[in-house]
């Protein structure tokens, strides 16, 4: 998962898009960079880490211009280096270019191998690059109508920001797989994958990006364009937002496809409770992702609240990791648990979601360790059991524990005396939408792909 920011038209477009990537980091911790444009001229810069880390008073300075766009990077495709790091960079016949994308193409290796044969070298290994060779090969006028070319070439999720000497270009893949929001600061055009950005700078939220709209930012204004073809959505779908945004990417404070993150988190507490109830002393969420399920389970169970575990916010990766003497020491080095108000108390854990099980299995040995009498883990995502191809970073599905062990299994794998998941229904009544049936990505839940995965690009001529 990445996260993207853009601004046209505002003096201090790096320092503000330093401010919106720093909203955003929670959206990736591998690697960040600003891009902006002084007349002809693009500049960039790119860091491993996280923004504070990256850029520094200097670094910002030395990004002079009134547009820029940033990235946040959470590697999903293509190795973790800072060669990957974007917003990529490049300068061919049509002048100097910028890409920041969130998301995933799909059939990347074909393309990569297709456009190799045609003679292109790639100069990193994200399938975002690609795009960029489509560009290059474009027989497009504008920056806004080589990027349209290039887009309806490929499938897959993208919300991605362009930026050339002529414009920014933001647009959002026909299904709508990843958020786009788009803003106004100052008279500037905003645009960033979440709204807790435009709640940093003061940025008024104009409206989401929609699915397959191409938005042309330049000094004349903003055209707003639909290029695409409807694409054929599956089981009555008019769109494939991802539900697990509001599940555990999104930030709480953040509307996430038109819905209050937050609020859809404690709805789905209060559902979870009504579905999988249990005599507890406590409840307690694994901090933060379960804060907001737990407040609702809590609410609706009328079990009371309790911070059973503290999250430290001062660990960053470490490197003194003992091998054998301390055991779970990754995640207790982030959490620890308040043995107080655990001790032979029958404790409600709600987290999230549940992927692999191995953090699970951690948390739950810590908190009978601290004393708890019974654990009942509850999980505000249904089993996830197929892997996800639009850009959240899910494992292989034999990795994923659902996808080859019964709930009961699980149970017993994590060392949990009940485990109850939220059903797939009781998910999308959560977000408050009476069409979110027909607008959210289900694919990890149920393996219903919007788009086959497996499917080749088809062949169809790329020009020399
Ligand atoms: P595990 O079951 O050990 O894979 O850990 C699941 C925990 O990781 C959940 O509590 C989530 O908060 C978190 N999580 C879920 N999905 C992701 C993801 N794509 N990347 C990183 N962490 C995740």
């Amino acid at each position: 998962m990445c996260g993207v920011f853009g601004i046209y038209g505002h003096s201090e477009a790096a320092n503000l898009t330093y401010l919106g990537l720093s909203s955003l980091q929670h959206r990736g911790q591998e690697a960040s960079g600003i891009g902006t444009f002084r007349g002809d001229t693009l500049k960039v810069v790119r860091r491993q880490g996280i923004v504070s880390e990256g850029f520094n008073r200097e670094a910002i300075d030395a990004l002079a211009g009134d547009r820029a766009i940033g990235h946040i990077r959470y590697s999903t495709s293509g190795g973790s280096f800072l060669r990957n790091a974007q917003p990529l960079s490049v300068n061919y016949r049509h002048g100097d270019l910028a890409v920041a994308h969130n998301g995933n193409l799909l059939g990347a290796d074909t393309w990569r191998a297709r456009l190799e044969e045609l003679g292109a070298i790639f100069q990193s290994t994200t399938d975002t690059e690609i795009l960029i060779h489509l560009m290059a090969r474009s027989h497009g006028t504008t920056l806004r109508d080589r990027v349209i070319d290039a887009l309806s070439r490929v499938r897959g999720a993208y919300s991605i920001l362009f930026l050339g000497a002529s414009g920014m270009v933001a647009a959002r893949d026909p299904w709508g797989y990843r958020p786009l929001v788009m803003g106004e600061l100052d008279g500037a055009t905003v645009f960033a994958s979440e709204t807790c950005a435009f709640s940093l700078i003061g940025a008024r939220l104009i409206r989401a990006v929609e699915p397959g709209e191409v938005i042309w930012v330049t000094d004349r204004g903003t055209e707003s364009i639909f290029p695409f073809e409807t694409p054929p959505h599956s089981a009555g779908r008019s769109c494939s937002q991802c539900i697990f945004e509001h599940v555990y990417f999104a930030r709480p404070d953040s509307h996430m496809f038109g819905h209050s993150v937050y609020e859809t988190r404690v709805r789905s507490g209060r559902i979870l409770a009504k579905e999988h109830p249990v005599a507890g002393d406590i409840v307690i969420p694994v901090p933060d992702s379960g804060i907001a399920t737990a407040i609702g389970y809590s609410e609706a169970s009328n079990i009371p609240f309790g911070m059973g575990l503290i999250r430290s916010h001062y660990v960053g990766r470490t490197f003194i990791e003992p091998s054998q003497s301390i055991r779970s020491f990754g995640v207790k080095l982030k959490l620890s648990p308040v043995a107080d108000i655990l001790r032979g108390r029958s404790v409600v854990v709600v987290d999230d979601s549940l992927v692999r099980g191995t953090t699970s299995r951690k948390i739950i040995e810590m908190i009978r360790a601290a004393g708890a009498r019974e654990i009942h883990l509850r999980i505000g995502a249904p089993p996830v059991t197929h892997s996800c191809f639009y850009g959240i970073d899910t494992p292989t599905r034999e990795e994923l524990i659902a996808s080859s062990k019964s709930v009961e299994e699980t149970a017993r794998f994590v060392r949990c005396d009940s485990l109850g998941y939220i059903s797939r229904e009781g998910l999308l009544k959560s977000v408050n939408d009476p069409d979110a049936p027909a607008r959210f990505c289900t694919a990890c839940f149920d393996g219903n792909y919007p788009e086959d995965p497996a499917e080749e690009p088809p062949r169809v001529a790329i020009p020399e």
